[in-house]
């Protein structure tokens, strides 16, 4: 082998690394299951990329599998699998630095956040990943060959500041990780992960559903005291979707999303469904109870995996789920696709098309269900996932409909609740058509605004809108139910046209406006270079003047909102 090259962490993997080691994770057991999922990764990749390059068939694709084996007398534990395997750089790149965007930010958070709860749900939300194995080893060990090279290379590190690399002869394609544990210790969550039998219960609690054989060899001692030693497959590789709904537990239900979510909470919602016909698929989706700190970044992707009749295909299947249900995880196994079948060919398939539409009417269908048979349930998925779904409003226009049904606002009716347009609507006043609402950067902005003194002495109703996001869908949505979306600070609202006995008559009118004749152009002619227009309204109660857009101007805070984003 040839000399030892010692390289630093990136500052931001030194930190995480920190917070990982000194156990912000109570769950320490979770190592394995990142570590089994990289491996069946690496093994979905080798798979994939043979079917188009023959040659790597020569190294042995035939019997792809993960083997974990136990030394007790070194204190090991070593994850090994005949997958893609990694080159020096991809060692480097992929473990050395963390590329996912907003690492710095949430690392801030976690480091302010308050108690041990806070921090570890944050870190759970970013998913640790193969630096988990430092909760459980002072010192790992990867030996890795990428599949169609020659050379290996050996990584090692304590999970401190550096790791060494080395060049490595003779190592077979693929990767092995080799952990050297830390001592067991209860009160520090640390079991012992030499033992045989703790090792398959952490198997089959978070690998099961692992589409590769995971082996190991054990060693059982008859009553004659003879040894027999063999190799088992720990886990049962059952597809948990293509089974019957009714044969299936929740708790296996919850297993199978917290594997493929990399999530330690169980999922607020699952979808299992069967499409049979001209184009057979099962779905199996589920609506996380909690987001990602990530959703809101430019690369977060889609959740749904694509498999073939029971063969993996791809991660982040955006063909079929709509940018805007980012958030929904899960599996859909199609029938009739072909095993090589790309991203390009998916985003063009007309069928695809279809079971796109199909999963997006059902989870939005499972969502309007769980408002109203669990509105306490509904208002905290709400909370986690309402702004991506109003991202719907403004995208997925075939749906806006289904989409209005589940929008939750603040509103001046009670400013303890939340309201759907649905409730806001059957409190309308009689002979009110438009819904009415105002946004702001806060609450108490919008409360305090000039153009809610009318609406609020004569009780109307004014939904409160806050989010960034709902300045673009009220724009958008013409319409709910038949009745107008209408924002209070814009345009003329003639609020009088609609209040019940108060109705100014024409006499009146006339004499209000002859009254001001000759204010209203020499404030138009001073004011010229703030404003287009001065004129006499009826939405003011106590206020003697407010400054209103025109029906179609941009509100103050989407300009603020566009000037921030560069535009
Ligand atoms: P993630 O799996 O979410 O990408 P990880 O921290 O678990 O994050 O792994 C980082 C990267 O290191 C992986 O994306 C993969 O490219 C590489 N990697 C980790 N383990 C293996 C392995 N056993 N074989 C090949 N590549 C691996
Ligand atoms: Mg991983």
């Amino acid at each position: 082998s040839s000399s030892v090259e010692t390289l630093e962490f990136q500052a931001e993997t030194r930190q995480l690394l920190r917070l990982v080691i000194h156990s912000i994770y109570s769950n320490k057991d979770i190592f394995l299951r990142e570590l089994i999922s990289n491996a069946s990764d690496a093994l979905d990749k080798l798979r994939l990329e043979s079917l188009t390059d023959s040659s790597l068939a020569d190294d042995g694709t035939t019997d792809l599998h993960i083997s974990l084996e136990v030394d007790k007398d070194a204190r090991t534990l070593t994850v090994r699998d005949n997958g893609i395997g990694m080159t020096r750089d991809d060692l480097v790149e992929l473990i050395g630095t963390i590329a996912k965007s907003g690492t710095a930010g949430l690392l801030e958070k976690i480091k302010e956040s308050k108690d041990a709860a806070t921090a570890e749900s944050l870190i759970g939300q970013f998913g640790v990943g193969f630096y988990s194995a430092f909760m459980v080893a002072d010192k790992v060990t990867v030996r890795t060959r990428r599949a169609g090279t020659d050379s290996g290379t050996q990584w090692e590190s304590d999970g401190e500041a550096t790791y060494d690399l080395q060049d490595v002869d003779g190592l077979p394609v693929g990767t092995s990780v080799t952990l050297h544990l830390k001592p067991a210790d209860s009160e520090d969550g640390l079991a012992d992960y030499l033992s045989e039998s703790k090792i398959r219960q952490i198997v089959k609690q978070y690998s099961d559903f692992i589409r590769w054989p995971i082996r190991m060899a054990t060693e059982r001692t008859d009553t004659e005291g003879g040894i027999t030693r063999d190799i088992d497959t720990l886990n049962s590789m059952k597809a948990l979707w293509a089974r019957p709904r009714s044969e299936v537990t929740e708790e296996e239900y919850n297993e199978f999303y917290q594997q493929i979510g990399h999530d330690w909470l169980p999922p607020a919602e699952t979808i299992h469904m069967r499409a049979e016909g001209t184009f057979e698929y099962e779905a199996l989706l589920f609506i996380p109870s909690q987001a990602p700190f990530d959703l809101f970044s430019r690369e977060t992707r889609s959740g749904v995996q694509l498999y073939v009749k029971r063969v993996f295909i791809m991660d982040d299947c955006e063909a079929l789920m709509p940018n805007y249900l980012r958030f929904v995880k899960g599996v859909v196994d199609a029938h009739d696709l072909s095993l090589n079948v790309s991203r390009e060919l998916l985003q063009h398939d007309r069928q695809i098309h279809g079971v796109r539409r199909r999963l997006v009417k059902k989870v939005l269908g499972a969502l309007k269900d769980m408002q109203s048979k669990d509105a306490e349930r509904y208002t905290k998925v709400w909370e986690q996932f309402g702004r991506a779904l109003k991202e719907g409003l403004v995208e997925d226009t075939a749906n806006t409909e289904a989409l209005l049904e589940l929008v939750s606002a603040a509103s001046t009716h009670d400013p303890e609740k939340t309201t759907t347009l649905r409730e806001y609507v059957e409190r309308m006043k009689d002979g009110q058509d438009s819904i009415y609402y105002l946004t702001g950067e806060s609450r108490a902005m919008v409360e305090n605004s000039p153009h809610m003194e009318a609406f609020t002495a004569k009780g109307y109703e004014v939904l409160i809108l806050t989010d960034p996001i709902d300045e673009v869908w009220v724009d958008q949505v013409p319409a709910f139910d038949g009745h107008p979306l209408q924002s209070i600070a814009k345009g003329q609202v003639d609020l009088d046209a609609s209040a019940d006995g108060q109705k100014e008559t024409e006499a009146e009118k006339a004499q209000r406006e002859q009254h001001f004749a000759a204010l209203l152009p020499w404030l138009t002619t001073t004011l010229s270079e703030q404003v287009k227009q001065v004129r006499l309204s009826s939405r003011l109660t106590t206020s003697a003047a407010c400054i209103v857009g025109d029906a179609h101007d941009l509100t103050p805070t989407l300009e603020k909102m566009y000037r921030a984003m560069g535009r």
